[in-house]
């Protein structure tokens, strides 16, 4: 607290008192007070407004010592503003005044109406149309084990989620797909956050965290009756819930927070409460988002170049966001797959069918956002209007879809719960004037016809004027004074006005109310009749607009349930068209779902981004099978597009299992439980790790998890330390994966050693990408080839790169020299210019790593005598040039030899 904040309260206004009680409940917020026609922020509140505002910081009492810092806005251009203060991650109270100030003895009564944080938020300027905006909130309890719960709130379409987790890595990778915008923790009383906490906070950088102390918080009974008297059920069975503890505890802080900061809002669209498993779904760790690039790119993080940019044909936001969802939770399902997979196809054969439904979906509002708006009464005539115009679309929509050829039991069943709910729209349209205004306590919203007063008011307040000319003419015919005049000021309303030489022919009902110099002035109980309906009228008409609107959004808030059917629907079919679409666009083939064997036959794949960004791509085959190649050792030069190959059957697997065709020309595809990626130096520097130790801990994990029914990427992996470490991690890992995690696995190196690996190893396959070595350089073929390659290209790629020719040449000289020196050494050995050029960066004089004999195993086999194969074997090592990593392998391959 500043010292102004702290000065004596008995100099304050009573104003500037009751302004501080209410900041002491919402000391974390930014608190926006009501007076008259403005919202006012004071004192430290006032400074970081003002600033993020750009709005002028003055202050009250200016001269005194005790000024106070001030700032504010209009009240009508609050949206704005609070957009922005949230927008720049602040939390926003809303205090206003609760009575009319006229009316009000002494100060005026205030009081919160709303709180506006980043993850509760129901102004549609601030929330992004293709993403959800969850609240999430996030519990942990030890029983036996420890149990993490998270729910996810999303307060502008009423979508509720709740999951438990085992692990915080489960936990964490959850978060990462949901991306909240912010994330509620209780604090233990003793107001220090636990470890999984802080790493959560590491984790997320980017995200608002609410802090809730341990006191808030509900016991899990209380939960359960809070939960359980929104949906108003008595269990919470019907949602599969019942089982739930540590998830109950996040989703009744979730609910209570919402309920909390929403004040009297209602929360009618909150519906339903999904508990979901994330073993139900494909599991993608937070790095898969980024490495595959999903969601946006890594570099400038834009849309643009993601797999979503690529995909998102959607004609709504609530399509775009339902995508993203399938996008991130792949299932695992073959059946469910399936079904989508058949709706997507016949969309696909049915392209005039799909640009028609897709022209109708473009009509389409977000009925999820609106919903939360209605519910929460914060809609407007045009809501309603969008509504209706929404609601009419639907009988086209439905005869397209009943109108096809084949009938998908996914758009089959879908159809069934679609409603018109045409007396809605019908009674919208006979109620609301079509050009609606923005406020609803305006009046100019409702039709003719609907309510008599109404009428009777608007006719009134219309024909005022000629009924006063009317009754001027009257007054004088009756009066014989042709000087009458019916006038109006702000003091008397309308009064008559007649001069002094008439006044004896003045008639006794006129009431005096003025005497003038050379005139009085009169009012009579017609004219102030009158008077009071027309100057009542105006006022009375908003009320009773504002009031038949309030009744239209209940009648439309009765069906609030049939609507969000609806849009569930209408998502759906817009998703499964936007799918089709790019299939159609791209070329994309259906993939075959097998679920007797781990493998991914890809024929001709493409990357599904990089093909549309580059003109000639080359088309590329993946035969990976869990039986006889599980592990491709992928080399080739920098640049000939592993990275790219990798990714794009990273994709394959994720596209198939939500429900979408694939970039290729024939695609069989396994069900994948855990796709795994390690790819690049992505330098966490923001948690101060090496890019090592980052490299390192993500390759733990994936080396703890991934299962026979995981996919794995490795890039590179070993990068990030000397030669002969990183190699030998590397080598350790493949067999690892090999041996123990049986996951499909593609390993691109530049360690041409791990070749080596598949002359021992059952199921490691050897692919590397073709060059083409010409006299003055090398062509990148990007094609995918059998075999091993022993050549980095290293000069000929950084020849491509721009490195001046005199570099190159002195650096293939000493690549000569070197090579040279090693043949003449007299081994039997294959060396790359790489792996002497990196050993002497080690320091060792004539280290290269020794390698096994290059003959392949099926020339051994052939050797009849296995004990004099083996003795020869052993004989011929020598032990000064024998590493640890050798050493094992030779074991490896003597065991091997006795086993035959
Ligand atoms: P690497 O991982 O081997 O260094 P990348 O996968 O990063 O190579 O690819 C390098 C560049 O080559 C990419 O920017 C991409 O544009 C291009 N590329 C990769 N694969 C292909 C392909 N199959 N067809 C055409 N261009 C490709
Ligand atoms: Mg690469």
């Amino acid at each position: 607290m500043t010292s102004k904040k702290s000065s004596p309260k008995k100099t304050l206004t009573p104003m500037l008192r009751q302004y501080l009680e209410v900041k002491a409940k919402h000391s974390d917020k930014i608190l926006l007070f009501r007076m008259g026609d403005f919202y006012e922020i004071f004192f430290d509140d006032a400074a970081i407004a003002a600033k993020t505002l750009k709005i002028t910081l003055t202050s009250r009492n200016k001269k005194n010592d005790d000024a106070v810092p001030m700032c504010g806005f209009p009240h009508h251009a609050a949206t704005g503003y609070i957009t922005s203060l949230v927008a720049a991650g602040h939390k926003v109270v809303v205090c206003d005044q609760v009575e009319d100030p006229k009316q009000a003895k002494g100060l005026v009564r205030r009081e919160v109406t709303k709180i506006i944080t980043p993850g509760v938020n129901l102004e549609s300027e601030n929330l992004t149309p293709d993403d959800d905006n969850f609240l999430a909130a996030v519990t942990c309890r030890q029983q036996k084990q420890t149990l993490f719960g998270l729910s996810l709130l999303d307060v502008s379409t009423g979508k509720f989620k709740v999951t438990e987790l085992s692990d915080l890595e489960s936990l964490l990778d959850e978060l990462g797909r949901s991306r909240p915008t912010e994330i509620l923790l209780s604090i233990p009383t003793d107001h220090r956050a636990e470890p999984w906490q802080e790493e959560i906070k590491d984790e997320f950088t980017r995200v608002h965290f609410t802090l809730r102390p341990g006191t808030d918080i509900l016991t899990p009974e209380e939960n359960r009756e809070l939960l359980c008297r929104h949906f108003g059920t008595i269990t919470l069975a019907g949602f599969g819930g019942d089982n739930l503890t540590a998830g109950l505890d996040a989703a009744g802080i979730a609910l209570a927070y919402v309920q909390e900061t929403q004040k009297q809002s209602n929360l009618h669209h909150i519906q339903s409460l999904e508990v979901y498993r994330n073993t139900s779904f494909m599991q993608i760790d937070r790095n898969v988002i980024t490495n595959l690039e999903l969601l946006c790119t890594i570099q400038e993080r834009s849309k643009t170049g993601s797999l979503f940019g690529v995909l998102d044909c959607c004609q709504t936001s609530m399509g775009s966001r339902q995508l993203k969802e399938w996008l991130l939770f792949p299932l695992l399902d073959k059946d469910l797959i399936e079904q989508r997979l058949d709706a997507v196809e016949i969309l696909l054969e049915e392209k005039r069918c799909r640009r028609e439904l897709m022209s109708h979906l473009g009509k389409l509002y977000d009925l999820d956002r609106l919903a939360g708006r209605l519910a929460s009464g914060r809609a407007n005539g045009r809501d309603l209007l969008s509504l209706r115009d929404s609601l009419k679309l639907i009988p086209q929509i439905k005869e397209l879809l009943a109108g096809l050829p084949l009938q998908p039991a996914l758009i089959n069943r879908a159809l069934t719960g679609l409603h018109e709910l045409k007396e809605l729209s019908d009674t919208i349209s006979e109620t609301l004037l079509e050009e609606q205004p923005l406020s609803i306590t305006e009046g100019r919203m409702i039709r003719e016809g609907i309510d008599n007063q109404l009428d009777e008011l608007r006719s009134i307040s219309k024909n005022g004027k000629q009924w006063l000319i009317e009754y001027e003419l009257k007054e004088k015919e009756k009066t014989g004074i042709n000087a009458l005049k019916v006038r109006f000021n702000r003091v008397f309303g309308y009064y008559i006005e007649v001069t002094r030489r008439h006044s004896e022919q003045v008639p006794a009902e006129y009431i005096r109310r003025q005497t003038l110099t050379n005139a009085d002035r009169f009012i009579t109980d017609e004219l102030k009749a009158y008077e009071e309906k027309i100057l009542g009228a105006e006022e009375k008409i908003n009320l009773i607009e504002h009031r038949l609107f309030l009744a239209l959004m209940e009648r439309a808030c009765r069906q609030l349930k049939e609507i969000r059917e609806s849009a569930v629907r209408l998502t759906l079919f817009d998703v499964l068209c936007a799918l089709a679409e790019v299939a159609d666009r791209h070329r994309y083939c259906r993939p075959e779902i097998v679920s007797d064997r781990q493998l991914l036959e890809i024929e001709e794949g493409r990357h599904p981004v990089i093909e549309i960004l580059s003109e000639n791509f080359v088309p590329n085959t993946t035969t990976l099978d869990r039986e006889k190649e599980q592990l491709w050792i992928i080399t080739g030069p920098n640049m000939s597009g592993k990275s790219t190959f990798m990714r794009q059957n990273g994709l394959f697997a994720l596209m198939a299992q939500m429900g979408s065709f694939v970039p290729a020309e024939k695609a069989k595809i396994s069900i994948f439980d855990h796709i795994f990626t390690r790819v690049g130096a992505s330098d966490n520097l923001g948690r101060g790790l090496s890019t090592f130790m980052v490299e390192m801990t993500e390759t733990a994990r994936i080396l703890h998890q991934a299962g026979p029914e995981s996919l794995i990427i490795l890039d590179e992996i070993g990068r990030g330390t000397s030669t002969f470490d990183g190699l030998s991690l590397a080598w350790a890992i493949a067999e690892e994966i090999h041996e123990n995690c049986g996951s499909l696995t593609l390993f691109a190196t530049h360690y041409h050693e791990l070749t080596e690996l598949e002359l021992i190893k059952e199921r490691i396959a050897n692919y590397n990408v073709a060059v083409q070595q010409r006299d003055d350089g090398i062509t990148f073929l990007r094609r995918i080839i059998k075999g091993g390659t022993n050549h980095s290209y290293g000069i000929e790629v950084a020849k491509l790169a721009g490195i001046p020719d005199a570099v190159l040449t002195r650096a293939r000289e000493i690549l000569g020299n070197l090579e040279a020196a090693e043949i003449s050494g007299g081994e039997n050995l294959r060396m790359t210019g790489r792996s002497i050029l990196s050993s002497r960066t080690n320091g060792l004089k004539s280290g290269y790593l020794p390698l096994l004999e290059p003959s392949p195993p099926t020339t051994e086999k052939r050797c009849d005598d296995k004990s004099a194969a083996l003795k020869q074997l052993i004989k011929k090592q020598d032990l000064n040039r024998t590493t640890p990593i050798k050493a094992l392998n030779i074991l490896e391959k003597l065991q091997k030899m006795i086993r035959d």
